[in-house]
């Protein structure tokens, strides 16, 4: 845990006790500060209860005597509209910052040299965070990892000078951290997304920016106009990574090969199972980036690219049977991001379906040439029947096991040279699953059954 001492001996308010609430309380508690905690959710009060912690009703207290706002970064700050605790710190003219702020402020306290590795972007935040604690630990380092993956920032061990922290932050964690200088800032791509809590494109792109902004060493993939704004107007050092454009003074990748400033091939990407297609290049590059920032060596890194093992859920590997391969990529909850798995593979036999997404799967029209045959489940079914109707051989299967098990026999008939079952849904999992974890948790045991 990082104790947070920069509010000892004050009263603050805490709003919202999911995971990262929990452990903020935790960490002010044990630095000293006065919490008044509380979430609306009965269920989340009685948690937080559980675990120890004095629940006090907001909505009652005087606002007057306290120092700041906490707020956990799923609780809206301006859009749609403000939070009802947002309003009342307004009014009592008190700040309201959260988590990753008062990690940044016991670090400058306590060790501004630490270094600090912060990730953002719309799509390949986890992969990138991941593949760079992986990077570093295998390398010997002491790595923190965490922020919006995993485990919450002040649950992690705190900053020191021979410690890394690698921290995952959304646009909502960096609209609640005012004073976030890594010292090394990342920014992977902007696309338009949640959009609703962000208001416009460009206020989305303003926050996402403030992360370089604030950055000693600037990382950033330079693929789309956006992010490329962000670079050229950035004064600082600054690291360009391209993996669309190669017109780009910096990293950039050609056939799974990542080149340095002057073509030199630094590594190599081809034939990592847990790297494929060419987002997961834009990954790997940027990682490459923070890793020679960071002092690792070129050979050292090569290596940790081919030991990474991916994350559970994105173009997973779960198993072999013959030729055939079974990947889960129960992640990809959208048209969008189905399209980098078909991208990827060849000799699709296809999983999907769930409960549908605007637009469906129309966007995919130009991979379907790469589908021997697809399985459908759950409450899209309809929907994707009639789209895939004369385009794609197609079987409605209703249920994942069923679909699993139809899909494994085609593919083990295949005379392709690797088949591949994907279980890709391009869909929420809500209608059949509690998320898309529990979906992808239920894919690897089917397959783990018929391997
Ligand atoms: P995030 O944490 O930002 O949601 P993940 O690393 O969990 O990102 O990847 C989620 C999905 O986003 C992947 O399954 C893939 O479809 C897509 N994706 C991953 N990396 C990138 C990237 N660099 N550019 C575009 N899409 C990506």
């Amino acid at each position: 845990m990082t104790p947070v001492t920069t509010f000892s001996g004050r009263k603050v308010a805490l709003f919202g006790l999911g995971g990262s609430g929990l452990a903020t309380v935790h960490a002010l508690c044990a630095g000293g500060a006065d919490v008044l905690a509380w979430d609306d959710s009965p269920e989340s009060q009685a948690r937080a209860r559980e675990q120890g912690v004095t629940v006090s009703d907001l909505r009652s207290a005087d606002w007057s005597g306290l120092s700041a706002l906490i707020l956990a970064p799923g609780v809206p700050l301006t859009h749609p509209v403000p939070h009802w605790t947002v309003d009342l710190a307004k009014s009592a003219g008190i700040e309201i910052i959260g988590d990753v702020e008062l990690f940044c402020r016991e670090r400058a306290r306590i060790a501004p040299d630490a270094p600090f590795v912060a990730i953002t972007g719309t799509n390949g935040k986890s992969t990138t965070t991941a593949l760079i604690a992986h990077i570093l630990r295998e390398a010997g380092r002491d790595v923190q990892m965490g922020g919006n993956i995993g485990t919450a920032i002040l649950s992690l061990a705190p900053p020191a000078d021979d410690r890394v922290h690698v921290i995952e932050l959304s646009s909502f964690q960096i609209d609640l951290t005012p004073s976030l200088a890594p010292s090394i800032g990342v920014l992977l791509n902007i696309t338009p997304d949640h959009l609703d809590r962000h208001g416009t494109m460009e206020n989305y792109a303003a926050i996402k920016e403030r992360l370089i902004v604030g950055s000693s060493l600037a990382v950033v993939g330079v693929d789309d106009l956006p992010s490329r704004a962000v670079a050229d107007r950035h004064s600082g050092p600054l690291v360009r990574v391209g993996v669309a454009r190669q017109d780009v003074d910096g990293l950039t990748v050609r056939d799974a090969s990542v080149r340095g400033r002057s073509g030199e091939i630094i590594a190599d990407v081809s034939g990592i199972g847990s790297l494929r297609g060419a987002h997961n290049w834009q990954n790997a590059a940027v990682a490459i980036a923070v890793a020679q920032a960071l002092a690792v060596a070129d050979g050292q890194i090569d290596a940790a690219l081919h030991s990474f093992p991916g994350l559970p859920h994105r173009m997973e590997e779960v198993g072999r049977r013959g030729r055939v391969l079974f990947v889960n990529d129960s992640k990809a909850t959208n048209a969008d991001s189905t399209e980098k798995a078909l991208t990827a593979f060849h000799d699709v036999h296809w999983i999907l379906g769930g409960k549908p997404k605007e637009g469906g799967i129309e966007m995919l029209e130009p991979l379907f040439g790469r589908v021997a045959h697809a399985y459908l489940i759950g409450a899209a079914s309809d929907a994707f029947a009639a789209t895939l109707e004369g385009r794609v051989a197609y079987t409605r299967c209703v249920t994942l096991e069923v679909a699993t098990r139809r899909a494994a026999e085609a593919a083990g008939l295949s005379e392709a040279p690797e088949p591949v079952v994907l279980l890709s849904p391009a869909c929420a999992s809500y209608d059949q699953f509690r998320s898309f974890e529990d979906r992808g948790d239920q894919f690897r045991t089917l397959v783990h059954a018929l391997v």
